[in-house]
């Protein structure tokens, strides 16, 4: 016990001098509103809008999906200590804060991992806002939301286990159709600890939860994905490639097939970057990304906003600096932006 408390100790020494020496984030490092961002190659139009922690909006001229959103952000005195559930009037208002108003026609929402923060409003969302869209989770995640799934209505048919559907860098995996011109490859991946090498609600589930889980640490990790999405073309090419991860795994976890092509965007996270090696290098030489977008930056202890602070125990700078020297200095080849912000690729 004396042990850690000194780790914690020491390490918010190291953090505060750390801070001290990096250059602060301007304001101008972060994106907002509407950015288009030219990849060129006449592929149709992508867009990307970052609702905050490990939710993006994906939208192609025929398919609209969704990433694992959290607008609930209970306190971290409420994550830690009591009940927490969805709370349905902070996802309706944190949707229409950061401009989405409908999403009737998803296909899926897709979650690569079960923490709470990950998953807690994703079948709320599934049964009253988007009636179509299959979940698409991990084992314990599908597991974790079999109760919850019964109490909102939603046909269990709706909800999918896709771990055995991973590839890796090796290769295999299946794709999975989640339109007409978008499909998604899911990867083993990993999660990196919260802090000093300790990783909350680990573990995973081997049954169905029984009733509906009330407390954080009843939302298990289990074997976090990440996914490759492919958008194709009319003759089934595929135009756009995206990479998304919603946890910073140690390589090579997470990576893309070594024989793929690159990808043209990478979500990738700088939360707890530094409880692994060689992150966020390792990911970009895997994927090869044109442009990078930075997600689950922010303090998601707070409610939604457009303006909010970086996640506490990660050196933000500090990843952005190791970010642009990966980038060889060039600015115009990543984005932090703010939830609410919405990327139309060309
Ligand atoms: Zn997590």
């Amino acid at each position: 016990m004396k042990a850690s408390t000194s780790r914690v100790a020491l390490i918010g020494v190291v953090a505060l001098l750390a801070t001290a020496c990096l250059a602060p984030l301007r304001s101008d490092d972060f994106a907002r509103g509407v950015q288009r961002i030219d990849l060129g190659g006449g592929a149709a139009p992508l867009s990307l809008t970052y609702l905050g922690v490990g939710g993006w909006l994906i939208e192609t001229p025929r398919t609209r999906v969704l990433t694992a959103p959290l607008l609930s952000n209970p306190s971290i005195w409420a994550a830690g200590l009591t009940r927490i559930r969805a709370d349905t009037a902070a996802i309706v208002d944190g949707l229409r804060r950061f401009g989405v108003t409908d999403l009737e026609d998803l296909t899926a929402i897709i979650s690569g991992h079960a923490h709470y923060d990950h998953l807690m409003d994703v079948p709320w969302i599934a049964a009253r806002l988007s009636p179509r869209a299959r979940i698409l989770t991990n084992t314990t995640g599908a597991r974790t939301l079999a109760p919850l799934a019964d109490e909102l209505g939603i046909d269990r048919a709706r909800l999918v286990d896709i771990s055995e559907l991973a590839g890796d860098v090796e290769g295999g995996g299946e794709w999975i159709q989640l339109g007409p011109d978008l499909r998604m490859l899911p990867l083993v991946s990993d999660h990196a600890p919260h802090f000093v090498g300790l990783t909350l609600y680990d573990g995973s589930r081997a049954e169905d939860l029984v009733r509906p889980p009330v407390s954080a640490e009843q939302w298990l990790e289990g074997e976090t994905l990440a996914f490759v999405f492919e958008m194709l073309g009319p003759r089934g090419e595929v135009q756009r490639r995206v990479y998304y991860q919603d946890a910073v795994a140690r390589e090579p976890f997470g990576f893309i097939p070594a024989t793929m092509d690159p990808v043209d965007v990478a979500l990738i996270v700088p939360a707890t970057y530094a409880e692994v090696a060689w992150q966020p290098e390792a990911i970009l030489e895997n994927t090869r990304a044109r442009h990078v977008i930075l997600g689950h930056w922010e303090n998601f202890f707070r409610p939604p906003t457009v303006d909010p602070d970086p996640v506490p125990f990660t050196l933000l700078p500090d990843f952005v600096a190791r970010l642009r020297r990966s980038l060889g200095g060039d600015d115009g080849r990543w984005s932090l932006p703010v939830p609410g912000t919405r990327f139309e690729i060309r």
